[in-house]
């Protein structure tokens, strides 16, 4: 069994709404079982910035499903929960990413993990250390909630 961590973002639509539904549509769709949620932020756009503000949350999971699965699960539920095919980095009333899955480190044309945003994304740090903070970034060996402090200082 794998622990995963996945973010979740959605800028259109009712946002917390979207969230709650994906949310649940994991637990029930698929072999994924929800241990933990961190909090919700509101954020800003970071690529595209002509675009409303988004709402993120993180979720830690457990899931037998190995990574390619697993994305393919977050894809299929981003298109039940109505996303719309659209500009890269721009709205969506759904975002799921894979951000860690255990220790992995994989970089494929379809997959990189661990996600290469989370260390430009001060919220996503903040979120995985609220969920676990003793969590160690497979990628540099520290943890992130040094990275925090790295930031701060
Ligand atoms: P965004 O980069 O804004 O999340 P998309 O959700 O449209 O944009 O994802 C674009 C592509 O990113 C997907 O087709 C997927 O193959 C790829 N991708 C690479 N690594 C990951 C990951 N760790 N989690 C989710 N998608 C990923
Ligand atoms: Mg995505």
């Amino acid at each position: 069994m794998a622990t995963a961590y996945i973010g979740l973002g959605s800028n259109i639509g009712d946002r917390e709404a979207n969230l709650k539904k994906a949310v649940s549509q994991l637990a029930s769709c698929c072999p994924v079982t929800i241990l933990k949620q961190s909090s919700i932020l509101e954020t800003g756009p970071v690529d595209y910035l002509d675009q409303p503000r988004f709402l993120n949350q993180i979720i830690k999971i457990q899931t037998d499903l190995p990574p390619p699965d697993l994305l393919k699960t977050l894809q299929r539920a981003e298109i039940e929960l109505g996303r719309k095919k659209s500009i890269p980095k721009g709205p969506r009333s759904i975002d799921l990413d894979i951000l860690l899955y255990d220790d992995i480190i994989m970089s494929t044309r379809d997959l990189v993990i661990p996600h290469p945003e989370i260390k430009n994304r001060w919220f996503v740090i903040k979120h995985l250390v609220e969920l676990d903070q003793d969590l160690i970034d497979p990628v540099t060996g520290k943890k992130f909630k040094d990275m925090i402090d790295d930031h701060q200082a």
